[in-house]
């Protein structure tokens, strides 16, 4: 099957071919048929599955007749990284249309915002909070809204948004075309579903299960050992853009200095940076600047770098479901990749839920000539905040940076098939989870009273939220 047989607009397939795509994923294959013909649909896939190009595809095409510099199309992302992605896809695609596209999102300046809608766009990719102040403040106008997307629903309900979500919709024409897309469906997302699609169409694809083109490995090891590990790892892995994953956000900033350290070109992505920051670190991860990006799982959210070839859990994640998020960003889209997780004692019943999830054993693989024996010292000082005005220290001692060894791990053996694995069933309720999300930020001063617990106060550059998971959350 082509492109060809959706039969997009001449313009719009012109930005498939310049892409490079030939062949529809599965959920393309799949979504975009009843989007094309108008029905609401309710998607459920995981990252990296190509979930944006089927909604972004039908939704282009549709904007090609009809009024221009009127907002027709929304998508509702939880963060700022999937809102700049699913606007940079829609750039790529519609290239050749002249269809517009804006972002919304706390954390930056609303003026510019403010100033792209007023301009006119016909396509507004939002985070919830944002929105709902431009809502009240009457700078965006959805009035001749057509098509509404929820994109990640599952995460935006974990990140409390559910209610905003609930207040946009008010604002919004009840006679639509409303996709939702999510990676799994806790009772709270079908509730959702429920309320806001009309006789929807379901397409699934494998949900809970990581891509089959992605090979797993544990690898066990102490505590303190596990920096040392990571760094005889990399050496000795042919490795071309590597995301490491830590639990919070002190660990990825120390890890993402000992790799620099160390000679690599690394970055970490933490809630602690400011938004341009944060931007120049994923950019660069991107463009292949940095070959290593280190980030906590929130703060990793939506990163698309389809080139990323190793996933490595420095941190095991807490859940299984977590573990196939984090999985996503590598073997997308038909490309190859590795998933290493280090493995210390108390990890043994996530491992099991993972295996479970996999519906296979996952390989345990030791390092050969690396020293597991090795004693911690007195006081483990690994993840200790440096002294103040250590930076000078710092710089002595960096290294020459080294090139990624190019010696082939061996035993790499590709995951089961996707018919022997079963659901994630049974996996413990995910811990709330913390990090970033959306900056709230009040528009001005007079809206700070409808802050809800989820924001932060004005002018904090951290994006906290209030964790809404209940135990029977998934
Ligand atoms: P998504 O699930 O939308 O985040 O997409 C995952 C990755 O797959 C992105 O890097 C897309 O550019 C890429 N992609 C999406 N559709 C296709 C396709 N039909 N062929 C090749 N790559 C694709």
């Amino acid at each position: 099957m082509s492109f060809i047989s959706f039969n997009l607009h001449p313009r719009i397939a012109a930005g498939v071919k310049a892409l490079g795509y030939n062949t529809p994923t599965l959920i393309q294959r799949q979504a975009i048929p009843p989007v094309l013909q108008g029905h609401d649909v309710m998607g459920l896939a995981q990252t990296g599955t190509g979930k944006t190009a089927a909604f972004v595809l039908p939704i282009l095409d549709r904007l090609m007749k009809g009024p221009r510099r009127t907002v027709r199309a929304l998508v509702i992302a939880p963060t700022r990284e999937l809102a700049e992605q699913i606007h940079q896809a829609i750039g790529s695609m519609g290239q050749q249309t002249g269809l517009r596209s804006t972002t919304v999102y706390g954390g930056v300046n609303a003026n510019p915002q403010i100033q792209k809608l007023r301009a006119g766009v016909e396509i507004v990719v939002a985070c919830p909070g944002r929105l709902l102040d431009h809502i009240h403040q009457g700078t965006i106008n959805l009035s001749h809204l057509e098509v509404l997307v929820l994109d990640e629903a599952d995460r935006m309900f974990d990140m409390g948004f559910l209610p905003d979500i609930r207040k946009i919709i008010k604002h919004v024409p009840a006679r639509r075309q409303t996709l939702l897309f999510s990676a799994t469906m806790p009772d709270d997302i079908r509730g959702l579903a429920h309320e806001v699609l009309r006789a929807p169409v379901t397409v699934q694809i494998d949900p809970a299960v990581p891509a089959d083109t992605v090979a797993h490995a544990l690898y066990p090891v102490d505590h303190h050992l596990k920096t040392e590990l990571l760094l005889e790892l990399l050496r000795h892995t042919d490795t071309e853009s590597v995301l490491i994953f830590t639990r919070t956000k002190h660990r990825a900033k120390r890890l993402g200095q000992q790799l620099e350290r160390a000679g690599y070109r690394a970055a970490s992505l933490q809630g602690n940076l400011s938004q341009n920051r944060r931007q120049a670190a994923l950019d660069g991860f991107r463009d292949g600047s940095y070959q290593i990006l280190v980030a906590t799982d929130i703060a990793a959210r939506g990163i698309d770098v389809s080139r990323i070839s190793h996933v490595i859990n420095y941190d095991m994640p807490d859940t299984a479901d977590a573990y196939t998020h984090r999985i996503g960003r590598t073997g997308r889209a038909a490309k190859t990749g590795d998933a290493f997780t280090f493995i210390v004692r108390e990890d043994e019943d996530m491992v099991r839920n993972i295996e479970r999830l996999l519906g296979e054993k996952i390989e345990r693989r030791t390092l050969k000539d690396f020293d597991y024996k090795k004693a911690a010292p007195a006081r483990d000082t690994e993840f200790a905040r440096p002294p103040r005005n250590s930076q000078r220290g710092r710089q002595q001692n960096r290294l020459e940076p080294s090139r990624a060894r190019a010696v082939t791990q061996q035993n790499i053996r590709p995951s089961g098939s996707s018919e022997a694995r079963k659901t994630g069933q049974g996996d413990p309720p995910r811990r709330p989870a913390s990090g970033n999300a959306e900056v709230r930020k009040p528009l001005q001063r007079g809206l700070a009273h409808r802050r809800s617990a989820h924001q932060p106060s004005p002018g904090s550059t951290t994006d906290k939220y209030r964790p809404h998971r209940s135990a029977t959350g998934r």
